[in-house]
């Protein structure tokens, strides 16, 4: 026998539906917008009541009794609603209820109530319900949140578009495995990452869907044909995701990134991508690390090419993951363009860059009024540093963030003030900024350079220069150690 189950969850279509609700309240002005948002006829029952009822009761043509609950005030209705703050109307509401076969939702009065609301996440067409029957309201939601980042936002338009194409399916498919399958495939596919992302919609992803469709009705279990874990169907293509890891912290994740990251078979990560990012992936994903040594980066990037190449070939989801933004000093251009020629499907997901990610933990603005009315990112790596335009960098008014090799630093300071910045200008170094490590240096232009040396500053650090600089604000825990 089946596990006996407090309450069975029931999703009621309210639409056109008359339901009684009691109480004037602010309390009972949200549950209206409640209903009325699920379609339903309001009949409100109470002596007084708040504006907000009021607008709402108007805006809905919903009917008013300026009067106190009687039961015959149930006549017509499937589910009552007592939201008053006085125990013994809520009582009564229960009573009667019972006794005329009706629905009762007592406000935080679970022994009066025959039913309850859950706390919802809604992707409508598809509605999760969290509910605790009345025992704790407030731990309910609580899973609702965790459940909220978890879910995609396009999630209702996933559900939607598979609503509609549902007959088509059936009419390729007739069996009810093979459907199945399909389903679950199509779940699984890089095509539905598409929408969910954003990356597809509306003609161009019915299009796809059909060709998917199509390839399904061909038989595809051929013996000796090897199959990848988690692509079991031809469905199932792969695809590289290029995802920001953000600057250190996990929790600077995007939602996406974290979504993605729960549903990749192999991850390709940098050097700057730390271990507690990491610990985020999914536990059945490859590792492969693919950090560059400084003065081999030709080989290398290309090189990171075929292996996202070679995985995604072999139909399994690769997530490309990289420090910052992957299209802020990322290389994200070029292994886009090497994968567009390859044929591979790519979805982009942003990142907190270093810069952001700095002055957060810093407390610096980059803009200010008076002080900085525009920001610059600038890498001052190698040989290009030398095509810079140095003046334009040097000049005031502006917050200049040097994406940087440490070793860069005297090189840096010497171009600004050769070109006019002055030796008291505001500057700062972040080394590992929003790590737990995280070091803040902040002086001038002519002070920098022999403290860094001083705390000998170690990679990955970023310098700002600029009136805005004086704000870095050390850590609050952590002072800066003496070598
Ligand atoms: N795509 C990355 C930047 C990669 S370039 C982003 O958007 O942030 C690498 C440089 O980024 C490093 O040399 C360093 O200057 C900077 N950087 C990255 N993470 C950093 C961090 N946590 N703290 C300080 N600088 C960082």
């Amino acid at each position: 026998m089946a596990r006996p189950v407090d309450q069975l969850p029931v999703y009621l279509d309210l639409r056109a539906r008359l339901v009684l609700l009691v109480g004037g309240g602010a309390i009972a002005a949200r549950k209206a917008q409640l209903l009325v948002a699920a379609g339903a006829r309001l009949r409100v029952v109470a002596p007084t009541r708040c504006t907000e009822l009021e607008r709402l009761c108007e805006l809905h043509q919903a009917e008013y009794l300026a009067v106190r609950f009687e039961p015959k005030h149930l006549q017509g209705v499937m589910l009552a609603i007592a939201a008053t703050n006085i125990a013994e109307v809520n009582s009564a509401v229960s009573a009667a209820g019972r006794a005329a076969h009706v629905w009762v939702n007592a406000v935080d009065d679970a022994k009066a109530s025959s039913c309850y609301l859950p706390a919802i996440v809604d992707r409508s067409p598809l509605i999760v319900a969290v509910g605790s029957g009345g025992q704790s309201p407030t731990l309910a939601r609580r899973v609702r949140a965790q459940l909220e980042a978890l879910l995609p936002q396009r999630l209702g338009e996933l559900a939607r578009r598979a609503g509609l194409h549902r007959p088509a399916v059936h009419a390729a498919l007739p069996e009810e495995a093979g459907r199945r399958h399909f389903w679950d495939d199509f779940f699984d596919s890089d095509l539905a990452q598409q929408l969910l992302a954003g990356a597809v919609a509306g003609e161009e992803f019915d299009r796809q869907f059909a060709a998917q469709l199509a390839a399904a009705q061909i038989p595809v279990s051929q013996p000796g044909r090897v199959q990848p874990a988690s692509a079991p169907g031809l469905a199932t293509r792969g695809a590289v995701w290029l995802i920001g890891a953000g600057p250190g912290d996990p929790d600077l994740l995007t939602l996406r990134a974290q979504q993605l990251l729960q549903r990749c078979d192999v991850v390709l990560y940098d050097r700057l991508v730390p271990a507690a990012v990491l610990e985020r992936v999914r536990r059945d994903a490859k590792r492969v690390f693919v950090g560059k040594q400084p003065g081999q980066h030709r080989t290398t990037q290309a090189h990171i090419h075929e292996l996202m190449i070679k995985y995604a070939g072999q139909g399994l989801r690769v997530a490309r993951l990289k420090g910052g933004d992957p299209m802020v000093f990322g290389r994200g251009g070029e292994e886009i363009s090497a994968l567009a020629q390859a044929g591979v499907p790519v979805i982009v997901v942003p990142g907190v860059t270093a810069a952001f990610g700095a002055a957060a933990a810093v407390r610096l603005p980059l803009t200010q009024r008076g002080l900085a009315q525009s920001v610059c990112f600038v890498t001052a790596m190698g040989e290009a540093a030398a095509q810079l335009d140095w003046r334009a960098l040097a000049a005031p008014l502006q917050t200049v963030v040097f994406y940087m090799g440490v070793t860069q630093l005297p090189r840096i300071v010497a171009h600004l003030r050769e070109h006019g910045a002055p030796g008291e200008r505001p500057a700062a170094v972040i080394e590992r900024a929003t790590w737990p490590e995280q070091r803040v240096i902040s002086g001038t232009l002519a002070t920098l350079e022999a403290q860094a040396v001083h705390a000998a500053v170690q990679a990955p650090a970023l310098l700002i220069v600029g009136d805005v600089a004086q704000f870095a604000a050390p850590p609050l825990a952590t002072t800066l150690q003496e070598p």
